[in-house]
């Protein structure tokens, strides 16, 4: 298997000294109080093996914040499992219920992780494609993927790259094709609080007769800005749960001690605070989106995440993974094309991605260089 896409573009932007839009993590430090809760446990001496499924105050947080948020009812003993990011939760998940042959159903574009972890277990992934400009769910391409060889539903709301952000209606219809076909979900939700506007996250669990079919996948590491510290989970009825520890104990067995417990200290954190770092990022979002549309690009609105994707045809450029490769060297600048998260590139070859998650001032430098195309 080939470096990521992230992995190139990072090394391009640090050989090039560019600024880097391409990976998505944030340039600022976290909220303290997760920063320090970390940093305490590390003085404390809480730095040896944590439980494989995690330290109880942080499946405590975690279960708490399920309640709190969707009111659904996680056992913090046996409905959670605490992982190294949420993406070792959804490669666990994918191992523990997909064997050779079987077919998973994602959105395209996919997050890349998924294709490749379906290609190291024998699985198929099974493309459903939404379009830009609004990204709705086309739920007769959803129906019409469904074979005898279904086994689960990867769904990633709020999406990356697009920043769509399934409605109610949408999930409805998801949830439908599960049911009738007694499919698992694996909901990758770890953009949860990382949504615009008047924009609102609803978990698929939350619909009726979802729960008990339903593993979801969130991360600290997206939520409170610290993506280098990969604490993640998986929360889920005790059975599906069971399967995902089952697998991962096996993988890393265990996550960063202090870190799950700066995370734990993260998920108690006011409300207020959650929301204040995505109307942050929303404004963000605007000053990047802006300054994208007033070089000619067209720039799709994003409802959440760290990323805006435009399309780079008005510069003349016909391939973006050809122009996100030359683009560092040329301009000081890295982002992503948007062909990485599809099967197939056709009717995305000019989209790219940029992350928003970045200081004013970096984004402005950002802008200011890529004038020079
Ligand atoms: C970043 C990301 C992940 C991985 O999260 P980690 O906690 O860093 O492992 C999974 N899914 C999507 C869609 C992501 O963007």
């Amino acid at each position: 298997m080939a470096e990521t896409i992230f992995s190139e573009m990072s090394r391009l932007a640090s050989e090039h000294d560019a600024i880097n839009l391409g990976q998505g993590f944030p340039d600022t430090p976290g909220p303290r109080e997760v920063v320090d809760a970390a940093v305490a446990a590390m003085h404390r001496g809480w730095n040896q093996y944590p439980p494989a499924v995690g330290i109880p105050s942080l499946r405590t947080a975690i279960a708490d914040h399920q309640r709190r948020w969707y009111g659904l009812d996680v056992d913090p003993n046996g409905g959670v499992v605490v992982c190294s990011g949420a993406s070792e939760a959804l490669s666990s998940a994918m191992t523990s219920l997909l064997r050779p042959g079987d077919e998973v159903i994602a959105l395209e574009p996919y997050y890349d992780l998924y294709a490749a972890t379906a290609a190291l277990l024998g699985a198929r992934l099974v493309p459903v494609r939404i379009h830009a400009p609004d990204y709705a769910l086309d739920g007769d391409a959803l129906r019409e993927a469904v074979t005898g060889r279904t086994r689960m539903i990867l769904l990633n709301t709020p999406h990356n790259p697009t920043g769509a952000v399934l409605s109610t209606a949408e999930l409805q219809q998801v949830a439908d094709v599960a049911i009738a076909h007694d499919l698992v979900v694996l909901a990758d939700e770890v953009y949860e609080h990382l949504v615009f506007d008047d924009e609102r996250h609803v978990p698929i669990a939350t619909l009726p007769g979802m729960f008990e079919r339903t593993i979801t996948v969130g991360s600290g590491g997206k939520t409170f800005s610290v993506t280098g510290w990969k604490i993640g989970w998986a929360t889920g009825p005790a059975d599906l749960v069971a399967g995902v520890l089952g697998v991962k104990q096996w993988f890393s067995f265990a996550a960063g001690t202090p870190l799950q417990h700066g995370i734990a200290a993260g998920l108690t954190l006011p409300d207020e605070r959650l929301a204040a770092l995505a109307t942050d990022l929303a404004r963000k979002r605007d000053l990047l989106t802006d300054g994208l549309r007033e070089l000619g690009l067209e720039v799709f609105h994003s409802r959440a995440t760290y990323f805006v994707t435009a399309d780079v045809a008005p510069l003349g450029v016909t391939d973006s993974l050809e122009f996100c490769r030359s683009l560092p060297e040329r301009v000081g600048v890295a982002a992503v094309p948007n062909q990485v998260f599809h099967a197939s590139p056709e009717g995305v070859e000019t989209q790219v991605r940029f992350a928003c998650c970045k200081r004013d001032e970096i984004l402005a430098d950002a802008l200011l260089r890529l004038r020079k195309l």
